[in-house]
């Protein structure tokens, strides 16, 4: 999602660009006011992926988004007061076959209630709220629609997301809501969307985190590599955790050889490993690998030594192998 005032068009389309450059494939922008919604027709213009228009109270900055080409909207029903709102919304968004994600979260639910509702009701109750939406949206015989319920509590986002992908055949978009700093929302994050695309439940991600999009960005495309769900187009860099026998400052190395590898633009497997007895069999599954001793390395690469490197000349020598790979 940007971050930068909707209605500064070129650096909303400057995120959007640097967010596609990350590995994002849809984007979303708040649009609170007409200003925004116009910008927003303009940024669709000039981007390259499809963008999805946020809408939180106003049916007609729904509508606005979806004539301005928004690829999907996101909207809380619950948020929209009359009937006749949302099936003007609903109709604007078939004649222009826009998409629409309906949201629903644990703190809309909380905040219905008068009463503090106990943890264990609150995904039934989000459930609930669901199936009321999905037949608004099916009474009036739309069904381009997909659903995403969200909470801040790794375990609750994996259970209401198992139900509803057994309640529902939609599509369905996974996050945790207020995850946090990018440091805090990293772990819960790849644990809920992690566990849940593991099991074959959901079709888009997003990574919460306060601050730069990019960093979500950059998480949620971990994410999705560690599941083998997206190929990595650039290096990786695999350390040994150190232990007794380790000779060398194996983190400093492994720091040198990052930045390194930060000029490298093809996908590999490099391999940093602090000792030359245990290394290399540790490392033999990576493309290349640095078997660090004292003052000295051996180079390894597809399981081969090939090179005896002086500790100074480490970095230098990589990048020679590397513009050969
Ligand atoms: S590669 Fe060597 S130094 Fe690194 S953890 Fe394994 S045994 Fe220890």
């Amino acid at each position: 999602m940007t971050k930068v005032p909707t209605t500064d068009i070129d650096r909303c389309v400057q995120q959007v660009n640097d967010l596609v450059r990350a590995g994002c494939e849809l984007v979303r922008i708040a649009v609170p006011r007409q200003a925004d919604t116009a910008a927003f027709a303009q940024i669709v213009q000039k981007v390259s992926v499809p963008l999805i228009a946020d809408i939180h109270f106003s049916p007609a900055r729904a509508i606005e988004a979806i004539e301005g080409g928004a690829a999907k909207i996101r909207l809380n029903p619950g948020n929209i007061k009359s009937r006749d709102d949302i099936h003007r919304i609903i109709d604007a968004a078939k004649s222009h076959k826009t998409a629409i994600r309906i949201g629903v979260n644990e703190a809309s639910i909380r905040d219905l209630s008068k009463e503090p509702v106990p943890f264990e009701q609150r995904v039934d109750l989000m459930l609930a709220e669901m199936r009321q939406y999905v037949q608004l949206f099916e009474d009036r015989g739309f069904d381009q629609l997909v659903l995403s319920a969200k909470t801040s509590d790794a375990l609750r986002t994996i259970e209401v997301n198992r139900r509803i992908a057994a309640a529902f055949h939609y599509p369905l978009h996974l996050g945790l809501t207020h995850a946090g700093l990018p440091e805090d929302a990293r772990i819960p994050s790849a644990v809920a969307l992690g566990t849940l695309l593991a099991e074959g439940i959901g079709d888009t991600i997003r990574v919460s985190a306060a601050g730069d999009p990019v960093i979500e960005t950059q998480i949620a495309v971990e994410i999705l590599i560690a599941l083998g769900l997206r190929r990595r187009s650039r290096p990786e860099l695999i350390v040994c955790p150190t232990c007794g026998r380790t000779e060398i400052d194996v983190v400093a190395l492994a720091h040198r050889v990052a930045e390194a590898l930060s000029q490298v633009d093809k996908p590999c497997r490099i391999a940093v490993m602090g000792c030359v007895v245990n290394g290399p069999g540790e490392a033999s599954d990576a493309d290349f690998a640095i078997c660090a001793g004292k003052g000295k390395a051996f180079f390894y690469r597809g399981g081969q030594k090939i090179a005896t490197v002086p500790e100074g000349e480490i970095v230098l020598r990589l990048l020679e192998v590397l513009a050969d790979l």
